[in-house]
């Protein structure tokens, strides 16, 4: 049974992302979060109809006369229907199926390149974590959960999102399946747990490393390097 997408980036979110103010890797968050949520594909579509008729009410007098031409050529942007998927070329379905261990997972649209340039999966336990391309001070990776599995007790020195993409997981705030987008800032302390029989996957984006609260101490250090 597919669950519905329920936790959602928030209006301010959505409209950054619109007008192309959010940097790469929040950027990608939200662009994998809109492959999952037809609720958020839509309001994409109202901001950016919004945008485009503000950015023509503030076009200069002096292109008045052209307008109309503007107008049109805006609606006509907005208007046409997304190109239909042409067919996969082999290097195309390399990127889309990931492989971490004996689980493979399919990946939405939007993470398949920047995906493909992963570094090394690294474990722990049932984790792994494997680093995308990304800029300081975001770091961007893909986390894997394998079932049955916790991801050790930790509070946040920035912000930390999470997109599940496949399987589910759970925290002292809720429930999460594919398409779930989950936002912890400095003041929240959390515990994912991965409580299926399935594998979980999920693109993690932090802005300053994680700060664990249990365990052996001398675990904790490389316990921080190993998610940031
Ligand atoms: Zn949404």
């Amino acid at each position: 049974m597919t669950q519905s997408v329920n936790h959602h980036p928030s209006i301010s979110l959505l409209e950054l992302y619109c007008d192309g103010s959010l940097n790469a890797e929040v950027a990608l968050l939200v662009a994998t979060h809109l492959d999952y949520c037809p609720h958020c594909q839509q309001l994409r579509h109202d901001i950016e109809t919004d945008l485009g008729a503000q950015l023509a009410a503030s076009t200069p007098a002096s292109q008045d006369l052209h307008s109309a031409d503007w107008l049109e050529m805006l609606n006509s942007i907005v208007a046409t229907p997304q190109l239909p998927r042409t067919a996969a070329s082999p290097a195309q379905s390399a990127e889309q199926l990931i492989q971490i261990g004996s689980y493979q997972f399919e990946l939405p649209r939007s993470l398949r390149r920047v995906a493909s340039k992963r570094s090394k999966w690294l474990s722990m336990g049932g984790i792994a974590t494997a680093r995308l391309p990304s800029g300081e001070p975001h770091h961007a990776s893909l986390l894997f959960i394998d079932k049955h599995t916790d991801v050790p007790l930790h509070t946040h020195q920035g912000l930390e999102m999470t997109l599940v993409l496949a399987g589910e997981m759970v925290d002292e705030n809720g429930h999460y399946v594919p398409g779930d987008l989950i936002i912890n800032s400095p003041d929240d302390t959390h515990k994912p747990r991965n409580i299926s029989d399935e594998p979980c996957l999920c693109l993690s984006v932090l802005s300053a490393p994680l700060q664990f609260k249990e365990g052996l101490t001398r675990w904790l250090n490389p316990l921080q390097r190993f998610f940031y």
